[in-house]
């Protein structure tokens, strides 16, 4: 019901103003939590303009605060912010984490992410919120609403993997960036994108999954229409740590020098793994004839067909009529 969604907004409202106020004021969170954020590098300013926070270690400071409050138990669970049986104490889903506010198009609360601060620990780094009634994981985008008019202002959407990622390079000045979070891109998240740019340009780790996740999702966004560009990063790097590296101007610089088309990309990527085995070069120049075929714009498909031709030696009536063969099986 309509009213339920709304308390559990206010709920998580309420969440995000505690979790924010024990990292600024509560001894333990400005000892841990506070200062976890300034060994990243995170400058005060940004902390407070995404609004992180710190969840205590203490099991159930936060439920019980929470109660006193007035929120009720049906809610602290219903978000996930807390946890617990049948009639058993609850407990803080994040405790002893740092929070990640996650925020809607129009800037509400929908989700948060905790990320551990020790690295000994045999859970995962990063806990989320569990779907609810507010909250899809696959229809949101973090940092969507700090973007959004940095994304119509340049006409240009910067697409990396995580919170920190999203965060440094705000701190870098690229204020036109949003994170997947680690999942693969959904075509909601691509429309999301879509009604401010036409332009992507894909920023993922420098590592095998980084690339192999930057490869599967950009087949949704050419069939979506977008302009699909990628920066490889070096190799162990992801933009947050690479950001930190350089300054900000370094940084800037290395996108412009490093931006390639996607399907470039793509086809000299699967050159190097090929070598001259002819049949692991007929699989190659599949894949990348797949990749073309999914271009909506009759014209931006024969611009690649062209470049592709060149890349690959081989005639261009040969792509067409392969294309054309994908395209009339499939659309
Ligand atoms: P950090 O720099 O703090 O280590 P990161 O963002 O570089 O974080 P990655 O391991 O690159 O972390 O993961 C990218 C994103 O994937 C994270 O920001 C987070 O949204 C999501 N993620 C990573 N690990 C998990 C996990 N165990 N559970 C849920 N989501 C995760
Ligand atoms: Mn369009
Ligand atoms: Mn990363
Ligand atoms: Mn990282």
């Amino acid at each position: 019901a309509q009213s339920d969604r709304d308390s559990m907004f206010i709920l998580n409202e309420y969440a995000r103003d505690y979790f924010v106020k024990i990292l600024h004021t509560h001894p333990e969170g400005k000892a841990v939590g506070l200062s976890y954020f300034r060994e990243r590098g995170f400058r005060d300013d940004i902390v407070k303009k995404f609004q992180l926070g710190y969840s205590l270690e203490q099991r159930d400071a936060f439920s019980v605060e929470a109660q006193k409050a007035g929120y009720k138990r049906d809610y602290l669970l219903k978000t996930g912010l807390s946890t617990g049986n049948d009639n058993q104490p609850l407990f803080d889903r994040f405790r002893g984490r740092v929070i990640f506010p996650v925020h809607t198009l129009s800037g509400k609360v929908v989700a948060f992410g905790g990320r551990i601060l020790k690295k000994a620990e045999n859970t995962g780094k990063y806990v989320n919120s569990p779907e609810s009634e507010i909250y899809s994981k696959s229809k949101e985008l973090y940092g969507i609403y700090f973007a959004k008019n940095a994304i119509v202002k340049q006409d240009k959407c910067f697409l990396v993997e995580g919170y920190t990622d999203v965060i440094s390079m705000h701190q870098a000045g690229i204020e036109n960036v949003v994170a997947s979070s680690g999942t693969a891109l959904t075509y909601g998240q691509i429309r999301m994108i879509h009604r401010f740019s036409e332009n992507i340009t894909v920023l993922y780790d420098g590592d095998a999954a980084g690339i192999k996740a930057a490869l599967r999702g950009i087949d949704l966004l050419l069939e979506d229409g977008m302009n699909v560009k990628v920066v490889l990063l070096p190799e162990g790097e992801d933009p947050d740590s690479f950001a930190r590296k350089q300054n900000a101007e370094g940084f800037h610089q290395y996108i412009a020098e490093n931006e390639v088309d996607f399907i470039r990309f793509k086809t000299q990527l699967l050159l190097k793994e090929v070598g001259d085995d002819p049949v692991k070069r007929s699989g190659l120049i599949s894949s990348v004839v797949e990749s073309i075929a999914l271009i909506p714009n009759t014209i931006t498909r024969s611009v690649y067909i062209q470049e592709c031709s060149q890349l690959l030696n081989i005639q261009e009536r040969v792509l067409i009529s392969e294309i054309n063969k994908i395209r009339r099986r499939n659309y």
